[in-house]
């Protein structure tokens, strides 16, 4: 399925000057919103996977339900201050701004394997940002996947070393 037709540009949002990838059309068309899962789902192969962590806000769409399939965890990165117990944390370099991301002290166990999933690769300081905070968890970063790249922002850069897999390229 070529998922292009469902993802809108909004010229100026957030900010001036952005060209932002709204996916709420892919979202709110049954099948679209099946065949993304499915497609996301399919990048895993027969990988074993014991947590999947999603990327507040957008990350929290699919990364369940991959979860769910996987018979895997699923673990929330948030950014700071949302998360109530004890956290660790980590600063990163957006497209537009600064932020610290953290994640639950306990979310994960030493040696687990780990799907990071997305909605946007842009500059990849958030990706990034979320590798490292699984890894101070010892845990084992086996693919990030997202359904959009941006790759004039050369996010896959800051991926080096990781496994990438993406839906849409622009
Ligand atoms: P990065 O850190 O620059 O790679 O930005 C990625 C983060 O910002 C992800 O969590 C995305 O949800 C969000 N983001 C950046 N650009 C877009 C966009 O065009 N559409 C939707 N989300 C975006």
């Amino acid at each position: 399925m070529d998922f292009g037709p469902y993802i809108r540009d909004i010229e100026n949002f957030p900010k001036p000057g952005v060209v932002f990838k709204d996916i709420t059309p892919l979202l709110k068309d049954p099948e679209a919103f099946q065949k993304a899962g499915d497609a996301l789902l399919a990048f895993t192969g027969n990988m074993k996977i014991d947590k999947v962590v999603g990327v507040d806000s957008r990350g929290f769409i699919f990364a369940p339900m991959l979860a769910e399939k996987l018979g895997a965890g699923f673990v929330t990165v948030r950014k700071s201050g949302k998360l109530p117990y004890t956290t660790v944390s980590e600063s990163y370099d957006l497209e537009y701004g600064t932020g610290t991301l953290e994640i639950h002290a306990d979310a994960i166990e030493k040696g687990e394997k780990v799907l990071i999933h997305d909605d946007v690769l842009a500059t990849g300081g958030t990706a990034q940002a979320v590798c490292k905070l699984v890894e101070k968890l010892g845990g084992e970063v086996v693919q990030c996947n997202f359904l959009i790249e941006l790759t004039f922002l050369n996010g896959a850069e800051k991926l080096k070393g990781y496994h990438k897999k993406v839906l849409l390229q622009y």
